[in-house]
């Protein structure tokens, strides 16, 4: 078992040092919030004074902060207080330049790193049922594998330093559109007298057959467990889909690659997070989609 030090005990931090507890590690966590430090303590979380503190006797050290910026911020804290060896995990979605420049900043001071974003939200958060999206050394990545499966139920190496979150932004600029693909199909069909149910039944089993219409329908009825039986309370925010369709497209402009319906579906996200609806699930857009009908 080793000691562990988890910075970032919001919605998805806060279940995962949870998680690392319950698996028989020690974690000392930080957060700048008392409604997250508390909650982590009530879960057997120890709470630090501060980030450096966390992190002072820590074989492993695990971040989950809202951006990149928060990322680099953390770790140029708490990199002097680290010990020799010591593997820095972090698991935030973030931009892949960020994360390579937090990899390099980890190297200049020869500790492995390792970035995990991961897929699964508040729900495999809490239920240990995440995957992780890993980039870094074999090495590292071989010594976090058996940290991560205490939280997750999958964990992937996708390459070098970055690669795990260009597979996160990549696969979810995959969700965005097909979500927006998905709830164009249910308000064309509206449209045109066929029940949600009958459309269903045919593009589940058919060639349209993709994750945003299986597991996350987008209308109440065909899938019992999507937001959309719930009002569509998030599950995933559309303010975090927005935020990762930016970061697609902000990787895809350095990288010099065309995504023009990435660009589409930020931009159609952008609009609904501008009327207000940040916080609705992103399976939500549908109603923006059948308010651009003329
Ligand atoms: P959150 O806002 O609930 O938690 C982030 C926490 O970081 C907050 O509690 C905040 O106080 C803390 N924080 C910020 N700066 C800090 C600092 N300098 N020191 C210590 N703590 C600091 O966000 P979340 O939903 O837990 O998401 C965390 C990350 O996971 C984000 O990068 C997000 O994109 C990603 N993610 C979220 C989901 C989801 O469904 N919520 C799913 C996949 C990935």
């Amino acid at each position: 078992m080793a000691n562990i030090a988890f910075i970032g005990l919001g919605n998805m931090g806060g279940p995962m040092a949870a998680n690392l507890v319950k698996a028989g590690h020690k974690v000392q966590g930080f957060d700048l919030v008392q409604a997250s430090k508390d909650a982590a303590k009530a879960d057997g979380v120890g709470i630090a004074a501060s980030a450096a503190e966390a992190v002072k006797d820590a074989q492993v050290v695990i971040t989950m902060l809202p951006a990149g910026k928060h990322v680099l911020g953390v770790w140029k804290e708490i990199i002097p207080s680290v010990g020799k060896n010591t593997l820095m995990i972090d698991c935030s979605t973030i931009d892949v330049e960020s994360a390579r420049l937090a990899h390099a900043h980890a190297t200049e001071h020869n500790l492995p790193s390792i970035d995990a974003p991961v897929s699964g939200g508040t729900g495999g958060a809490k239920g240990a049922t995440l995957t992780f999206m890993c980039g870094g050394t074999a090495a590292a990545f071989a010594a976090a594998k058996p940290i991560l499966e205490n939280m997750g139920k999958k964990v992937v190496h996708c390459g070098e330093a970055g690669a795990g979150q260009a597979a996160k932004i990549c696969n979810n600029m995959i969700l965005g559109i097909s979500m927006i693909g998905v709830s164009e199909a249910f308000a064309l069909g509206e449209k045109l007298g066929l029940s949600h149910q009958a459309l269903f039944d045919v593009a589940s089993t058919s060639s349209g057959q993709c994750w945003s219409l299986t597991t996350y329908c987008p209308v109440p009825g065909p899938v019992p467990a999507s937001p959309a039986n719930n009002e569509y309370k998030p599950g995933f925010a559309a303010a975090l889909m927005l935020k990762d369709l930016r970061l697609s497209q902000e990787a895809a402009k350095a990288a010099g690659a065309a995504t023009p319906l990435g660009a589409h579906a930020e931009s159609i996200y952008d609009a609904f997070e501008k009327a207000g609806h940040g916080g609705v699930d992103f399976s939500g857009i549908i109603k923006h989609v059948r308010g651009l009908a003329k």
